[in-house]
């Protein structure tokens, strides 16, 4: 695996051209990695020629007061386990290399930013689309590869994709969890024994919401109601948002549409944030 920590080794190793080595993969992560990211390697090891990670803790898409300087980091035993998985490129830039002084350009996908996690997170996703728009055009990969956890993330890059016709095929991968239930994250590490027993009142949430559905609920208000039943039993829970919305614009739905139907829920344990979801339909460009 080669490391390259600038943009200029970045396109050197690119390229050098590597026989049968024509179709790439990508997948952007901000480290500390887990079986949720190698779950996006591997899919890209399977489908690709060559895979590139990207490990960067891209400060524009952390607000003010947010938890940039506690982002859990471990970038020794990240290049390890991608070395182990066989990856072919880790990119790994400093600040500097992404954002040089003068640097004005911005990517906002108006109208589904500001919902869900962009209310509490002003200029998250602006931060988010941004710094991807900037590793796809330095990587130019066939296929892109990001989790489902984070599906406004998906759902806003599909969109960014489309508008501006890139040529890069995202794929969406579903959640990974731990045999409790709670989805795999990168900030788990840092709930306290307590606040990570009381944060699996969110994935069961999203569980009891998913099985109202194959009843056959369909209004958005029940599920919201249960949702809300199971995560305020947790006195240890701040409820950010519940919501149930139409996959194609991220607007609150009263009815559930089976195909184009996202229940997603974040919630504060202590400092810090958690977010989990259940998706019916695809995230697709
Ligand atoms: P992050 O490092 O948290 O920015 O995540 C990098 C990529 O991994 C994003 O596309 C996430 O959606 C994805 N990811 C994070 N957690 C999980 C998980 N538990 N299961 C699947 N994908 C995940």
């Amino acid at each position: 695996m080669k490391t390259c920590r600038t943009i200029a080794s970045l396109r050197r190793a690119l390229a050098a051209p590597i026989p049968g080595k024509g179709r790439v993969g990508f997948v952007p992560t901000m480290g500390y990695l887990h079986e949720g990211h190698l779950s996006l390697v591997r899919a890209s090891r399977r489908e690709n020629d060559l895979t590139v990670v990207s490990i960067y803790v891209n400060p524009s898409q952390f607000g003010p007061g947010e938890d940039l300087g506690r982002y859990p980091r471990d970038p020794r035993h990240d290049a390890s386990q991608l070395r182990r998985e066989g990856v072919d490129i880790l990119f790994m830039p400093a600040d500097a290399e992404m954002y040089p002084p003068g640097f004005r350009t911005w990517v906002d996908v108006t109208g589904l930013d500001g919902k869900l996690c962009g209310s509490s997170r002003p200029g998250h996703f602006r931060g988010v689309t941004t710094v991807v728009l900037k590793l796809f055009m330095l990587l130019k990969p066939q296929r892109a590869y990001f989790g489902q956890k984070d599906a406004q993330q998906a759902r806003i890059i599909a969109q960014m994709i489309r508008d501006l016709n890139l040529p890069v095929r995202l794929r969406v991968l579903p959640i990974v969890r731990d045999a409790d239930g709670l989805a795999l994250s990168s900030r788990n590490v840092l709930l306290s024994v307590e606040e990570r027993r009381a944060a699996l009142a969110l994935p069961k949430a999203l569980r009891r919401a998913r099985a109202l559905i194959e009843a056959g609920e369909r209004d958005s208000r029940a599920l919201r109601a249960a949702m809300m039943a199971e995560i305020s039993r947790q006195p240890l829970l701040a409820i950010d948002y519940i919501a149930v919305v139409r996959l194609e614009d991220l607007e609150e739905t009263a009815r559930v549409e089976p195909g184009n139907t996202l229940v997603a829920a974040a919630v504060r344990a202590g400092r810090t944030r958690l977010i989990d979801n259940t998706l019916s339909g695809e995230i697709e460009c």
